[in-house]
């Protein structure tokens, strides 16, 4: 049930993310969801193009992901963390040190991806601390996406997320230009010159280099060069800097790889997943970093790692998150994700020849379709759910991300839907 009356107190009294509360644009009221379907509650089923940002890779409404959850219920939903552990989160924290490379072995529990950020930011801070040194300057990547809490926004492309509204509030960082040579480019080793000039520059000063692994994914959605990475992680290690790659958009098999620093065969110092952890059920993201980072932050005045949340390690989320990854260990992933990635390269990448389109780029289990003019986003939406699927444009970027369990007759269907919405200029702005 969701009444008018419902959707006139949504308009009037809830944020809904990035919106103006004087002049919303319509929300769709969805009242249930199962495989890759969403189901609007006037009955119309929806295909889902988006996973939940990335989250729901397994679909809505699994029975293992359900059953996981309810099982942990009956024995308890939450306890404290502080002096208190319990078998999800072990179980949990086990497979992430198994699935994750060999060196990173402890694990941070954080509630959401923009805390895990803040917790590896603070691990980089508290790790010069231990060493007798005050860093506190990260080097990151324009058209970065890192999170809306403050540490992550200061490293969040100064652009997109408008440093300039927080000028004397924000830390200000270092920005090397956005990699330029994409992921099937030929590499142009000039790619890293910026990046390897403002390191070696500020070497002196800085904590760590921050970024995301090979997916620029909220600011823009671009895929960039391995060899970047590569570079990324020799000049880190000449220099002595801690790599904090940011996995939560990318983790989990999105890209083709179980997380993405595996194109560059890289290990970062410290690694942030969140989004997938759970399947998309419930809001839980981690931070794992090597022995000698959690000894070192130990060695620091405070004697510990000063953090610690309240719902820190909810068992809850910790059973379902042990029940996404067991999937995930079970390998059908990397069927359903090259198989994703062949449709896509097939039936996207030819629309290229439309006039409105500048780009189109297919990585694992993710399509970019980005168009010349900025998309007419209310105009887009409605259009999209008037063809029976759910995807949401930003800017000019309309771009798939759909559950690996997508049939290929789904897949088609969020494809011709693009197409269709690329003929009608009226998507546009002008
Ligand atoms: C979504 C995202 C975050 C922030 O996660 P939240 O759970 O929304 O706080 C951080 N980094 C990247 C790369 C993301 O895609």
């Amino acid at each position: 049930m969701f009444t008018p009356e419902d959707a006139r107190f949504d308009r009037q009294h809830i944020w809904h993310p990035y919106t103006s509360m004087q002049d919303p644009l319509p929300c769709y009221p969805v009242v249930a969801a199962h495989g890759f379907q969403l189901q609007l509650a006037d009955g119309r089923e929806l295909v889902d193009g988006m996973s939940s940002w990335w989250a729901a890779i397994h679909g809505y409404n699994h029975p293992r992901l359900n059953r996981a959850l309810t099982q942990q219920m009956a024995q308890m939903s939450h306890v404290m963390f502080g002096g208190i552990t319990h078998p999800a989160a072990v179980a949990l924290c086990r497979q992430l040190v198994t699935m994750t490379p060999a060196a990173l072995e402890c694990v941070f529990l954080a509630d959401s991806g923009s805390v895990a950020v803040e917790v590896s930011m603070k691990m980089a801070l508290q790790y010069w601390l231990g060493r007798g040194e005050t860093r506190q300057q990260f080097l990151t990547l324009k058209r970065g996406y890192h999170g809306d809490t403050f540490a992550a926004m200061s490293v969040c492309d100064p652009e997109n997320s408008m440093h300039s509204l927080w000028r004397g509030y924000l830390p200000e960082h270092h920005f090397a230009e956005a990699p330029a040579c994409g992921f099937d480019d030929e590499w142009q080793s000039q790619d890293f010159d910026v990046f390897a000039r403002l390191i070696e520059q500020h070497q002196q000063q800085l904590a760590a280099v921050i970024l995301e692994p090979i997916v620029q994914g909220a600011g823009g959605m671009r895929f960039y060069h391995p060899r970047y990475l590569q570079q990324v992680r020799e000049a880190c290690d000449r220099y002595g800097l801690l790599l904090i790659a940011d996995e939560i958009a990318t983790g989990f098999g999105r890209t083709g790889r179980l997380f993405a620093c595996e194109h560059a065969d890289i290990t970062p110092d410290i690694l942030c997943v969140g989004k997938a952890l759970t399947g998309g059920m419930m809001t839980l993201a981690a931070t794992l970093t090597t022995r000698e980072v959690a000894d070192t932050i130990s060695r620091s005045a405070a004697g510990c790692f000063m953090h610690g949340p309240t719902f820190m390690g909810n068992p809850l989320a910790c059973a379902v998150a042990v029940e996404s990854l067991t999937l995930l260990a079970e390998g059908e992933w990397q069927r359903q994700v090259a198989a994703i990635e062949r449709q896509l390269r097939a039936e996207l990448l030819p629309l290229r020849s439309a006039p409105q389109v500048a780009d189109v780029r297919v990585l694992g289990a993710i399509g970019v379709v980005e168009t010349h003019r900025a998309v007419n986003m209310a105009a887009l939406q409605q259009f999209f759910v008037e063809q029976g699927v759910w995807i949401r444009p930003f800017g000019r970027l309309i771009y798939l991300m759909p559950p690996y369990i997508i049939t290929p007759q789904a897949l088609s269907k969020l494809v011709q839907a693009i197409g269709a919405a690329l003929e009608h200029s009226s998507h546009f702005a002008d």
